[in-house]
């Protein structure tokens, strides 16, 4: 969030300083699963994703970097009736609100996604204009694209204290020395809570670790539309270069750990084979883990805090925040430079949690 923000506001001349404590992408937007997905999310982030959706496609010439951006459509499987039927719901919501989504038959789910038994399912949704793009490469660009137009990055800088004076913001104390703005915005995930403490406030953001597997390359169909299906089965992901990643979903954890542990592995084994059998003698080649960032009730706060005057809080996506990104950079910067964003950003505001 915070490279994208920064790319938004350099692009209307603001002068801006972005202070990242390890390198650029080093959290979850640089370890997650790329899947730009619309479908399957909360109603209030629906119209965030889908005008997200009309950003990415361009984004690759716009930053100059490509960013490996491919629409290959998103697949959800229903493993029983009760997930079809709350399938059925949650379509007609979604198509209802505009976008490009369809229940599909099992016979359907096995010709887009050869790898599942049909057998084992009883069908799915399916959105075309879904995707996936490169998540270290879209941060990269977005961070080298605003440091193009001016803005100040600083690497491997910590952000170690905030000074006030009243309710005002005086100056951000950092592991490179003291910096400041008319607006201080935390953008900082899963560690959201811990700058809170740092103006006095409550920011509800829990950390969760969420585990990714990556197999050989396989053939180019072996996972074509990115796949989920609900409960701990998790998503599988297939990159340009055909190695599988198969993402597992996120567990609470302390201390900010992301080691790899074996517990999570044979979780996520099992589960693959109960729902992906010919991927049994496919090679794991890597795992590693990531944090995401939750909030009580699963959608991110993206709002100024009246408490603190020029604070503003863009965090807590809840482990699906990647799609959104781009769009979030642009109204987060629209807040800030018109007071006014071009999309209702209510649902999201801080000030939900003090009620
Ligand atoms: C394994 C995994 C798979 C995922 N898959 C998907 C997916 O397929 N699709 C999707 O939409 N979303 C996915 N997500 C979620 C998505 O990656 C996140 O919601 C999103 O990247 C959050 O971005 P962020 O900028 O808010 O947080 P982060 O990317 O965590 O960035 C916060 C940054 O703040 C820095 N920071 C923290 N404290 C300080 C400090 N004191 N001083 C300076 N810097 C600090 C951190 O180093 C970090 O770089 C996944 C996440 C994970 C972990």
């Amino acid at each position: 969030m915070g490279c994208s923000l920064a790319y938004y506001l350099a692009r209307k001349k603001i002068r801006v300083i972005l202070v990242e404590k390890s390198h650029v992408g080093a959290e979850a937007s640089g370890r997650n699963a790329g899947g730009v997905r619309q479908q399957g999310r909360n109603p209030a982030e629906l119209p965030l994703a889908m005008e997200s959706v009309k950003m990415w496609p361009s984004l690759s010439k716009e930053l100059g970097y490509d960013i490996d951006y491919r629409r290959v459509g998103n697949l959800y499987v229903a493993r029983n009736k009760k997930q079809l039927e709350d399938f059925k719901k949650r379509v007609e919501h979604e198509r209802e609100a505009g976008l490009d989504v369809r229940m599909v038959t099992p016979a359907e789910a096995c010709r887009l996604m050869p790898s599942l038994v049909k057998e084992k399912i009883y069908g799915g949704t399916y959105c075309p204009t879904d995707g996936v793009a490169n998540p270290i490469r879209i941060t990269f660009a977005f961070a080298q694209a605003a440091k193009a137009l001016g803005a100040k990055l600083y690497t491997h800088t910590e952000v170690v204290g905030i000074e006030l004076s009243g309710n005002e913001i005086k100056f951000v104390n950092t592991t490179k020395g003291k910096m400041g703005g008319e607006v201080v915005v935390n953008a900082t995930g899963p560690w959201a809570s811990v700058i809170g403490k740092m103006v006095g406030l409550h920011i509800p953001i829990q950390p969760k670790r969420a585990q990714m597997m990556i197999t050989q390359q396989l053939p180019q169909n072996a996972c074509a539309p990115f796949i989920v299906t609900p409960g701990d089965y998790g998503y599988w992901t297939q990159t340009l270069h055909g190695n599988v990643l198969l993402g597992h979903t996120s567990r609470p954890v302390e201390q900010y750990d992301i080691g790899v542990t074996f517990e999570a592995i044979s979780f996520q084994t099992q589960k693959t084979l109960q729902f992906l059998p010919s991927f049994k003698k496919v090679a794991i080649i890597r795992c590693y883990s990531g944090l995401t960032e939750w909030t009580p009730d699963g959608i991110p706060i993206i709002s100024f805090v009246k408490e603190i005057k020029g604070f503003i809080v863009d965090a807590g996506y809840s482990g699906h925040g990647f799609c959104i990104g781009p769009i979030s950079g642009k109204l987060v910067s629209e807040m800030i430079i018109d007071g006014r964003p071009s999309l209702s950003l209510k649902a999201f505001e801080y000030s939900r949690f003090q009620k």
